[in-house]
This record gives structure tokens, sequence and C-alpha cells, in this order.
């Protein structure tokens, strides 16, 4: 099954490494970026910043308008996918929410030791 956004995708994510929920997940079919340019969602080697922030925000666009968005960007959250965008985000921007993920499960975790210890 083809991913969203190839070819451009083929090379940064080998199939081999695409889970098997992956790989049964209807929401691939259901991608805006199989019919749209591949070449906005991955940076071609040195872009420069100006071109890359614009190709990302007309990457976005078509995010927006995808009906598997959701589905996506979970996908690249859990992968984790390392490049490109992804559901509306950027790598930088997947980042930050992993980040954010994982400092508000350690609370939680903290807040259920305290709890169990009474
Ligand atoms: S959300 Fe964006 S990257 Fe994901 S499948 Fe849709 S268009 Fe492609």
């Amino acid at each position: 099954m083809l991913l969203p956004h190839q070819p451009l995708q083929e090379a940064a994510v080998p199939s081999a490494r695409m889970s098997a929920r992956d790989q049964a997940g209807p929401w691939h079919s259901e991608a805006v970026c199989r019919r749209d340019e591949a070449g906005l969602f991955f940076a071609p080697s040195k872009e420069p910043t100006a071109a890359r922030l614009s190709r990302e925000e007309a990457a976005k666009r078509v995010c927006a308008r995808c009906p598997v968005m959701v589905e996506c960007r979970e996908h690249a959250l859990l992968q984790p996918e390392p490049y490109g965008v992804w559901g509306g985000l950027t790598a930088a921007e997947r980042r930050v929410v992993l980040a954010r993920r994982r400092r508000r499960e350690a609370e939680l975790q903290r807040a259920t030791r305290v709890a169990a210890a009474g």
C-alpha cells in the first residue's frame, strides 16, 4: 500500500518501517496529498529557510483540507516520523507536541503515585 505524499516519501519511509496497523489502515487511501504535488511535504537538500517556510505553509494548506488529517498526525506522532509535514505539522512542531505529551504523562504518573501513597 502506498503512503500519503509518495513518491518522495518512499525514500523517507521504507515500507519495512510501517507497522501492521499502518499497512492495514484505510486512512492512506483518502490522503489528499496522494493527488497533490509530493514535493511540498519534504525538504529538498540545502533548502533556504524562506523557501522551507513557504513550502511548509503550502503543505499545511493541503493538510487543512484533508479528511484524514487527525489519523495522519497521530501516525506521524506515534512512529514517530522524523521528516516532513504530516497531519499539518512540521517535524519541529511534532517534537513540541511529543514533548508536551511526555510531560503530561509524567505529571499524571507522579499524581497517581502520590494518590496511591495516600
Ligand atoms: S494530513 Fe497532510 S500529510 Fe497527512 S495525508 Fe493528509 S494531506 Fe497528506
